[in-house]
């Protein structure tokens, strides 16, 4: 569902470019809204979230699926952890649908879908290992490692129920907004991916930005 945001962009309290292959970990506090801003179109955004209180805690794509009884996500979308709890409401979205069933890119699974010498390619899996490493003050390590959103990749369900990769929908300038419910940990791994359409093998920056 496309709904513009009522937020002034210069009323934001911070705005970040992550450079396409970088990751993002911040945590965002309860009742501040964070968006993700596609700045050249059809990037994507292969996300992770926790509850900042106690990191064990992390998004459920299949509680969230379930509860709203629809694969995709949208405005209106409640994203629920593992324990059932409502962490983020996405509260604007000029995009129209994310992707929550297709997991992120892993060398491993670029040489099974592309081939044997795509392995040495940089992955949204290397990434997300990377900030953990690299940020152990978090509180997460390699096994918290789970289940994403890849915010602004289209992976459409067939008539027969399958998943098909496909060229993006998005657009340069279009965006996803997110309320947060708790205090949560964002973990974004701007999608380094060559070998698929969905970012038309060209990843590139995407803005974040974070208001009270
Ligand atoms: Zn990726």
């Amino acid at each position: 569902m496309i709904k513009e945001s009522t937020l002034k962009v210069e009323n934001a309290v911070l705005r970040e470019t992550v450079g396409a292959g970088d990751y993002w970990m911040k945590v965002v506090k309860k009742s501040q809204t964070i968006r993700i801003l596609d700045t050249q179109g059809n990037q994507a955004a292969d996300t992770l979230f926790y509850n900042a209180d106690d990191p064990a805690e992390h998004y459920s794509a299949m509680d969230t699926l379930r509860e709203q009884g629809n694969v995709y996500l949208s405005a209106g979308s409640k994203l629920l952890s593992d324990a059932g709890n409502v962490m983020l409401s996405i509260t604007a979205d000029t995009c129209g649908r994310h992707d929550t069933l297709g997991g992120a890119c892993a060398t491993e699974s670029n040489t099974v879908r592309y081939a044997l010498e795509k392995r040495h390619m940089h992955a949204c899996r290397d990434s997300w290992l990377k900030a953990v490493v690299e940020h152990p003050e978090f509180g997460l390590d390699k096994r918290d490692i789970t289940h994403n959103i890849n915010f602004f990749m289209n992976v459409p369900i067939t008539p027969e129920g399958g998943l098909t990769f496909e060229d993006g929908i998005s657009d340069a300038g279009k965006y996803v907004e997110m309320r947060a419910e708790i205090n949560v940990i964002v973990l974004i791994s701007n999608c380094p991916q060559l070998n698929n359409p969905c970012n038309a093998y060209n990843p590139t920056p995407v803005d974040l930005l974070i208001w009270d």
